[in-house]
């Protein structure tokens, strides 16, 4: 029916424009034989976004042909479901209910303590055990005049993973034929409870198989970030970047002042304060420049944060999409999120509650657009 559905709406666009295009087709089976499905989406640039209904994972995001007819995969993931399943480093997922880290996998809310799985030392990281990336979503084909789209589903319920509240979520992907993966968030609850989700894709403007993003140029829109202790858990300090290798107000090459960094693994990995955000209001967060192709991807948002991973912990050991092997700073990420740990801060002068009480809407987009050299 939903096929038939998509396939009267392709028609119904008018013929000579290229066609956005919308399918679905299995994916495979988990092992209790729930099935999983693939969406691909087209846009009238030929731009190709692919979702998976397990973890609601971005597998692929090719763009439109270069001069040369080549179609790179700007993001890193596998080739199966089989892959997914024996584990990767939340390749193209919605972390949450919470994205990043909860300090000691416990917080305190209306008086009451609830404990999360530690998974990260002694901390939560990206929702716990089986977190919204582990989890099977409702999917719905949508065509908008913007593009095509997936609205995914999923309600978590009260007690998941330790948190309270049954959480009704949708994440709707848009590829619009602006060249942009939108991504639009939508969630309610019946229970006070904490709801920070972020995209976690991996990016590598040169393709996903193509080395490292040392290269790369970015520009993080961002004259402060948020400090952490040596688990990356933030002080609660608001610093300024300056004279720092993590400013990036101008663009610069992400390799350039890596090995400045005290840390292990070295490489980034932290939140930055985006500029005057007002929240509701989309701003650019960052924007990243691959040299050799001219390629760009601007990343806007209507968080506060963005977290910065330069793909620290890849090793190589996760088997990529056509037999990659992806290695430490093979890729980044830009995760636009309320600020890490923010549950232990609300109140705190600069840090958004990460709180969703009941009656409330969490509401939240963010866009990444594509641009490459005609
Ligand atoms: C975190 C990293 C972590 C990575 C997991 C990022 O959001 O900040 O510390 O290793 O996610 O893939």
């Amino acid at each position: 029916m939903r096929r038939l559905l998509s396939l009267l709406l392709l028609t119904a666009i008018p013929a000579m424009t290229p066609a956005q295009q919308s399918e679905e087709k299995p994916y495979g089976k988990l092992p209790d034989g729930t099935a999983i499905t693939e969406h691909t989406l087209k846009n009238k640039a030929g731009m190709t976004a692919k979702i998976i209904t397990y973890g609601g994972i971005l597998t692929s995001l090719t763009m439109p042909p270069d001069d040369a007819g080549k179609i790179v995969d700007v993001v890193l993931g596998c080739d199966s479901l089989d892959g997914y399943l024996k584990g990767h480093p939340y390749f193209g997922s919605n972390v949450g209910r919470c994205g990043n880290r909860i300090a000691n996998a416990s917080f305190t809310l209306d008086g009451k303590e609830y404990k999360l799985f530690a998974n990260n030392g002694k901390h939560s990281l990206h929702g716990g055990k089986v977190g919204f990336d582990k989890v099977v979503w409702k999917s719905e084909p949508v065509m908008t005049a913007d593009g095509p789209g997936v609205k995914l589903t999923y309600v978590s319920k009260d007690g998941e993973e330790g948190y309270p509240g049954t959480l009704t979520v949708t994440v709707t992907y848009t590829l619009t034929n602006d060249n942009e993966l939108k991504i639009d968030y939508h969630a309610t609850t019946d229970k006070p409870t904490v709801c920070n989700l972020a995209h976690h894709s991996y990016f590598n403007l040169a393709g996903d198989n193509s080395g490292d993003i040392l290269g790369h140029e970015l520009q993080v829109m961002a004259k402060n970030y948020t400090p952490g202790d040596d688990t990356l858990i933030p002080t609660g300090e608001i610093a300024p970047v300056a004279g720092t290798p993590f400013d990036f107000t101008a663009p610069t090459p992400i390799g350039k002042r890596i090995k400045d960094i005290k840390a292990t693994p070295q490489g980034y990995d932290l939140n930055y304060v985006i500029d005057n955000p007002k929240t509701e209001r989309m701003v650019t967060a960052a924007v990243v420049r691959e040299p050799k192709s001219g390629r760009t991807m601007t990343v806007r948002t209507t968080e506060p944060g963005v977290q910065f991973y330069t793909g620290n912990f890849l090793d190589g050991k996760t088997a990529g999409k056509r037999g990659a092997s992806y290695k430490q700073y093979g890729a980044l990420c830009l995760e636009c999120q309320k600020f890490p740990d923010a549950i232990h801060k609300v109140g705190k002068e600069g840090w958004a509650s990460p709180v969703l009480k009941p009656g409330e809407t969490y509401k939240v987009t963010t866009v990444y657009e594509f641009a490459q050299p005609k």
